[in-house]
């Protein structure tokens, strides 16, 4: 899976194109024996820009371009990043090195998936990603590993793989002062958009277009027409911006006002790309079998009121990036963005309320890239409020120019915490039955589909809060099915107890698991490697599945019921 910035060949900033280098790296590794049997996926991105349009430092490998002077001659490379990725437990790619000359990637991405096929995890689902290895490696060793790996797969000619285009920009061309306004036109609509969608070109006398999708969407028609755009208006391009938006890379500057009315026709010539209004979301519980509530509802009412009473703030938070996953996955990346949320459920009165995990302080900026911090859950219904009272707080506080995440960082977790608690409560059924219906989805009643598998995770999450009691049942139930011989149904209700216990303590870091696999596995992350058990509870994952993986008798069900016990008496008594 590569990916190239989408301006690639078309940015001013950019050193190089680095197009040539990403489809030639794809060219090697389809089909390349090094790939074919990995344990989980891999993503590969390049970056041309000064700026970042590719999150380099969430993929596995993200190769940054750089030159360097050598003997007079200008050399191609790249900065390079290795072991990023998001999910439930997101990492942030290290540096690895300065320079890497351009003719060496084949070595270093052959060399790395070479580690990953050989160490990389198989049989746990959730940790078979580059970043877990890297994680259970140390970096240090995994670096050593890697450059003695390099040594032994020796030099790979990139030239035999480079498609043609390489070349075709080899002439740097400064950088053209953009023009707001359009000679032909003073219209405001016009302006508006020019200012939000086109963008300065590395070629003088040609300009780059964002073209805007709400929430990334496009109906057949639309695309057909927009098809049709790109041959008349872009030589034949188009491309998917990581913003989920299109991007013209070939206009020329006289042409703006006539792309601007065909845009205007077929119904995507609004104004507002990549700005705060242009919220990014996954397709959530609408389409998603593990969405747990609507993200692209909820991302539909933020935009909507930004055109509505948030519209004084459009201005002050115009860079802002506001991002909805639908479940912890975080495929719309919400913790690398400013403002995040992830779906989530509540229980109230007996009833489910559809929620979300605000979090705030997330970039992909290479040099400062950082996870945004968990603030707390909410009720769905309330996530507008917390988007007004933050940028009224910012505001009223900003120092001079401060960024939003700079701000975030100053004013801090605690003060922020305290400032959005009173949105955390949900009221009565009786008083607004709203909170119990999911945006898109109103006057339907919300519930979380339960026991559903799917390509990222297991089942969805739980609707109540966890509770040490029913670890507790869990452990009765499986002595239980001791007592009644049934020796594998008791092995694998043991484990759900223990599962159940390292949940209460999970639930307490605002984390939910989806699955008892996934639960322990969070426990050992989070408790036992991050030093808070003192050394208790190694490998806690891999022991209990190992134990459930024992021949089913009665010595070994009991156990794992020991062990259970043990794990629940541990988690009831864990300093909160
Ligand atoms: S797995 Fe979760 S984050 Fe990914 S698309 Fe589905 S609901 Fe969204």
């Amino acid at each position: 899976n590569i990916t190239a910035c989408y301006r690639a060949g078309t940015s001013p900033s950019e050193p190089f194109d680095v197009w040539p280098y990403a489809e030639a790296l794809f060219r090697y590794l389809v089909r390349n024996k090094y790939n074919q049997n990995l344990g989980r996926k891999f993503k590969i991105t390049f970056e041309g820009c000064a700026e970042d349009h590719s999150a380099l430092r969430i993929h596995d490998i993200g190769f940054w371009a750089a030159t360097r002077e050598l003997n007079g001659e200008i050399e191609r490379g790249f900065r390079v990043y290795l072991g990023g990725g998001l999910g439930s437990t997101p990492h942030l790619a290290q540096l690895y090195t300065e320079f890497l000359p351009a003719g060496e990637i084949f070595n270093l991405a052959a060399s790395i998936l070479r580690l990953f096929d050989r160490y990389g995890e198989r049989k746990a689902r959730m940790k078979a990603r580059m970043k877990f290895l890297i994680q259970s490696l140390g970096w240090d060793d995994f670096v050593a590993a890697l450059d003695e790996e390099r040594t032994r797969v020796g030099p790979i000619r990139l030239a035999d793989h480079l498609p043609d285009r390489r070349g075709s920009n080899s002439k740097p061309i400064g950088p053209n002062g953009l023009k707001l306004l359009h000679r032909g036109t003073a219209d405001p609509e016009f302006r508006s958009w020019v200012r939000d969608s086109v963008i300065e070109h590395k070629h003088e006398g040609f300009r780059g277009v964002h073209v805007r999708l709400k929430l990334g969407d496009i109906t057949s028609a639309r695309a057909r027409a927009l098809a049709d755009v790109a041959r008349r208006f872009s030589s034949n391009q188009l491309r998917v911006s990581i913003g989920q938006n299109i991007y013209l890379p070939w206009v020329r500057e006289e042409r703006l006002l006539d792309l601007h009315r065909t845009l205007k026709r077929i119904e995507l010539g609004d104004s507002g790309v990549d700005t705060v209004a242009d919220v990014t979301t996954c397709p959530g519980s609408d389409t998603c079998r593990l969405g747990i509530a609507s993200a692209k509802g909820l991302g539909s009412a933020i935009s909507d009121a930004f055109d509505g009473h948030l519209a004084a703030y459009r201005e002050l938070a115009r860079s802002l990036k506001i991002k909805i996953s639908g479940c912890p996955n975080g495929c719309a990346q919400h913790t690398v963005a400013n403002i995040g949320f992830h779906a989530a459920a509540l229980s109230h009165d007996g009833r489910t309320v559809p929620a979300h995990l605000l979090s705030l302080g997330g970039q992909t900026t290479p040099a400062s890239a950082q996870i945004a911090h968990l603030i707390g859950k909410f009720p769905a219904k309330n996530c507008i409020k917390l988007i007004e009272t933050l940028l009224r707080l910012y505001e009223e506080e900003r120092l001079d120019a401060e960024e939003f995440n700079s701000f975030v960082a100053r004013v801090g977790e605690k003060r922020l915490k305290e400032l959005l608690e009173p949105f955390r409560s949900v009221p009565s059924f009786e008083e607004d039955r709203s909170f119990y219906q999911d945006y898109g989805h109103e006057n339907e009643r919300f519930a979380v589909r339960q026991g559903i598998k799917g390509e990222c995770a297991g089942s969805t999450v739980a609707e109540s809060v966890p509770s040490i009691d029913h670890a507790g049942e869990w452990l009765a139930q499986a002595a239980a099915f001791i007592y009644h011989k049934e020796y594998e149904q008791a092995m694998l209700t043991a484990y759900e107890a223990a599962a159940a216990a390292a949940r209460v303590l999970l639930y307490q870091r605002l984390v939910d698991p989806f699955t008892a696999d996934e639960a322990l596995w969070e426990f050992e992350n989070l408790f036992v490697i991050s030093g808070q058990t003192n050394g208790a509870w190694e490998r806690i994952s891999s022991r209990f599945i190992e134990l459930k993986g024992y021949e089913a008798n009665e010595n070994t069900a009991r156990e794992i019921l020991n062990e259970a016990k043990e794990f629940v008496d541990y988690c009831t008594n864990f300093p909160s």
